[in-house]
């Protein structure tokens, strides 16, 4: 399967050789000829898919076909659920833009960052914006925006923007937005909520499923790790030590941990940084850079932090603390293994997260040998409760530890380190 044989024209496959894509991913080949006939599409895809460009290069087409002169009009809205992706996206689809004959103007709008800027760049319109709901409905309400000329509307990582409580405002939007349009909905996973919004906002969508990361993607090796949970750290110092890893995005339960972790190695001589919501954005983004340009080798994430990180060739993924749940354990490994790229997911699982990880692997119908390293064999295996109530990441949903308990808990794991 060729990009040519999808209906694109030649504008965007020039544009598409441009930017080096050989041949199109699953996600794209069945995504880009639906949405070039106008159909809303019900999409299970990954980050790593190639999503972005997937409903990307369709819409650009429609922009670039149906320019309308100065004021440039709103057609093309895609939410997405953090500003981290917010910019993401709006990055490669400039980069997408970029080759084509009519310039178009992409604005990202997100939070956490003054609103003025991004009043003032959205002076003479926009053709397509990548927002956060929030922020999107701020720019509305101050009238630097309005959506009703939109005719495409994108919900990227609709899990996610559930997930971080963004209901009533993807209502408030979807009310604000034409009844005639097309809407394009991409998710990871489908819980019964995701269900529910795709039924509300789809009409006769064209239903497309990649396969399922966990079963399907052989390009990442997902493998489990057995250790105590107080010497991880140290484990993690010769895993680091042992492999000749580019970069690794580890993930942690909390930010005191993230700080903690990325601390103790950096004094141990490893080029390592803490990633966490409550860094500034200017703070993200110098990480970021770093870690991109490989000046980081390590960056210790939460999962707020990490959503929608996109570092193409990422190659290990690590679960210091396992995530919450299984839809999270999709999210994090998918960090790795990129387009066609191989991939290394490891979880440290400890007596206490057996339970936990082993939920994890069933959801995801997956089975992984449990690994002992040299040295770093567990010992409290014997003594390892049969339930995973007491779970050192925080457990099964509904058990969630207080903020105090994770310090409390942290702090003693500081000793035995
Ligand atoms: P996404 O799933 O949209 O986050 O894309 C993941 C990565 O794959 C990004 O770095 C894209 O630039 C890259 N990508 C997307 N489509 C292709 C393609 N057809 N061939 C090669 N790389 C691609």
């Amino acid at each position: 399967m060729s990009f040519s044989s999808l209906g694109l024209s030649p504008a965007i496959l020039h544009a598409v050789a441009e930017r080096g894509y050989a041949t199109p991913t699953p996600v794209q080949v069945a995504a880009i000829p639906a949405i070039l006939r106008g159909a809303d599409v019900l999409a299970a895809a990954q980050t790593g898919s190639g999503k972005t460009a997937a409903f990307a290069l369709p819409l650009l087409q429609f922009l670039q076909d149906g320019r309308t002169d100065k004021p440039r009009k709103l057609r093309v809205l895609i939410l997405v659920p953090t500003r981290e992706l917010a910019q993401q996206t709006a990055e490669s689809i400039r980069a997408l833009a970029q080759a084509c004959p009519h310039s178009l103007k992409i604005a990202a709008l997100f939070g956490g960052v003054s609103i003025n800027p991004q009043m003032m760049d959205l002076r003479g319109g926009a053709d397509l914006v990548v927002a956060t709901p929030g922020r999107l409905l701020d720019l509305i309400e101050h009238n630097a925006l309005k959506l009703s000329d939109v005719a495409s509307l994108v919900l990227d990582e609709a899990d996610r923007l559930l997930d971080m409580g963004f209901s009533d405002e993807i209502t408030r939007i979807l009310a604000l937005l034409p009844g005639q349009r097309q809407s394009l909905f991409f998710s990871a996973t489908f819980p019964t909520a995701v269900h529910a919004l795709a039924g509300r906002m789809l009409h006769q969508p064209v239903r497309i499923a990649v396969p399922a990361l966990a079963q399907n993607q052989p390009d990442i090796e997902q493998r489990a790790i057995m250790v105590d949970a107080g010497r991880r750290t140290q484990l993690l110092r010769h895993l680091l030590k042992e492999n000749q890893w580019g970069r690794v995005l580890v993930f942690v339960a909390t930010k005191y941990s993230a700080e903690h972790i990325a601390d103790k190695l950096h004094r141990a001589g490893i080029k390592a940084a803490a990633f966490h919501g409550e860094f500034s954005q200017g703070a993200r983004d110098e990480v970021l850079a770093d870690f991109k340009a490989s000046k980081l080798q390590v960056l210790v994430a939460t999962d707020v932090a990490a959503r929608g990180i996109d570092i193409a060739q990422l190659p290990v993924v690590l679960n210091y603390d396992l995530p919450r749940s299984a839809v999270d354990y999709t999210h994090r490994i998918g960090r790795t293994g990129r387009a066609g790229k191989s991939g290394i997911a490891i979880s440290f699982v400890s007596a206490d997260t057996e339970a936990h990880f082993h939920l994890i692997e069933k959801r995801h119908n997956l089975k992984c040998e449990r690994e002992q390293i040299a040295g770093f064999e567990p010992v409290d295996i014997a003594t390892a409760p049969a339930a995973p109530a007491a779970a050192a990441n925080g457990g099964i949903k509904g058990k969630r530890k207080s903020k105090k308990d994770k310090l409390r808990e942290a702090a003693a794991r500081d000793e035995n380190e």
